[in-house]
């Protein structure tokens, strides 16, 4: 029998309240097409700075570096939270891990379960059809450049003493995002064939390079693909009264970070949005929401983008589309029978039915 080896990072809040419905459905598929997946379970977030004093210990980082695919659920909570720089912190696991596995793609596509349309803040003829994939550059950018706080000695603080002043460094090189280009160009060939790359150009210098490594790629190789370039501001606009239009969408790592967010609200339900970040190694699946600390322990956390995490897990790290769409079909039918958890039922719908996350899992393991 053919076997993957996941590593599971399950994190804090409701982290191991989804991981474990999201090895539910990995085993029920993998039952169903005769493929074992072996588990091994390791620390990452906050729950790793309670137990090793830092959010990524080495041995999770080895530990993801001898899996086939990672299966991570989320870090964070108020228990860690902290202004000082000297202090770790559960995003330090993230960038780390994103790091290590070099993990320089980020793809959160966004569809539309038609069961859930109702649940969208935007009017019902915006948001039919929308289908888009962002494709967010995950290791470059301000959030790895350099970066510092210090004193200023112009004394700019408080009663002319000396006032802090920080900076964080925007750099992107040519390599980076001719890689990421590439798979926004590959993204965009599996799809409608339109690629929109989302800049500053107007006014960063990172940007201008941005937009010529895009355009240099795109005339090289993927003249088929069509390219425009959207400036971030406008974007965040155009994103929210013309969804359908955009197919995929490339952007650097922050602007990506928040446009894929307001993405993802686009859908209205948060619990409904999986992600893989995948690099030219072992590539990393995780729902797109937080670790939820406001709901964490209670059994009520829709464990539905952790499991849509699964599905994307085969397609990309096993070329099991069946066993994929298997997870898809079934989690539509348990979404027209009207299960939902918490977050996604609607008051004025009598006909939903609300699961806490563990029924939820089965449910989707018996339409399997
Ligand atoms: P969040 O996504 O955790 O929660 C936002 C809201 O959505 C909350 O009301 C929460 O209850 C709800 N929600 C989120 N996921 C849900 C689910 N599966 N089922 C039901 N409801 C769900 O965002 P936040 O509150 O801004 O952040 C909480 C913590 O998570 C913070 O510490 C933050 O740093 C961290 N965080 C982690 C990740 C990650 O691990 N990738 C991403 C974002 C935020």
């Amino acid at each position: 029998m053919e076997a993957h080896r996941i590593c599971l990072l399950p994190g804090d809040g409701i982290g191991p309240e989804i991981i474990a419905e999201g090895v539910k459905v990995l085993n029920a598929v993998g039952a169903k097409h005769g493929v074992a997946f072996t588990c091994t379970e390791a620390a990452i977030g906050g729950c790793a700075i309670d137990e090793f004093g830092c959010a990524l210990p080495d041995a999770t980082l080895e530990a993801a570096k001898a899996s086939d695919a990672v299966l991570l659920a989320a870090v964070g909570g108020p228990k860690w939270d902290t202004t000082d720089p000297t202090r770790p912190r559960p995003e330090q696991g993230l960038l780390g891990i994103r790091k290590g596995l070099e993990l320089y793609t980020n793809l959160r596509p966004v569809q539309i379960f038609d069961a859930l349309a109702g649940a969208s803040t935007l009017k019902p003829e915006v948001i039919e059809g929308v289908d888009l994939m962002m494709v967010r550059e995950l290791t470059g950018g301000v959030y790895f450049g350099r970066r510092e706080r210090f004193y200023d000695e112009e004394g700019a603080g408080p009663h002319g003493a000396p006032g802090q002043r920080a900076y964080d460094t925007m750099e992107y090189r040519e390599y980076e995002i001719d890689r990421i280009a590439r798979q926004a160009f590959e993204a965009a060939r599996r799809r409608r064939g339109k690629v929109t790359s989302v800049d500053k150009a107007n006014v960063l210098e990172s940007s201008r390079l941005w937009r010529e490594v895009v355009h240099a790629v795109h005339d090289a190789e993927y003249q088929d693909v069509e390219l425009e370039d959207i400036l971030v501001d406008n974007c965040a606009m155009q994103l929210i009264t013309r969804p359908a239009d955009f197919d995929v969408m490339v952007t650097e790592n922050m602007f990506g970070d928040i446009l894929s967010d307001e993405a993802a609200q686009i859908t209205g339900s948060l619990g409904m949005l999986a992600s893989a970040s995948l690099g030219d190694g072992v590539a990393l699946y995780e729902p797109s929401h937080g670790s939820a600390p406001d709901i964490a322990g209670r059994g009520i956390a829709n464990p539905l983008a952790q499991i849509l995490s699964v599905e994307m897990m085969l397609r990309y790290s096993f070329d099991m589309h069946e066993g994929a769409d298997d997870i898809r079909r079934a989690v539509t039918r348990v979404l027209d029978e009207g299960w939902r958890t918490g977050d996604i039922a609607d008051a004025d719908t009598p006909a939903d039915k609300v699961v806490g996350t563990a029924a939820m899992g089965d449910l989707v393991v018996e339409h399997l």
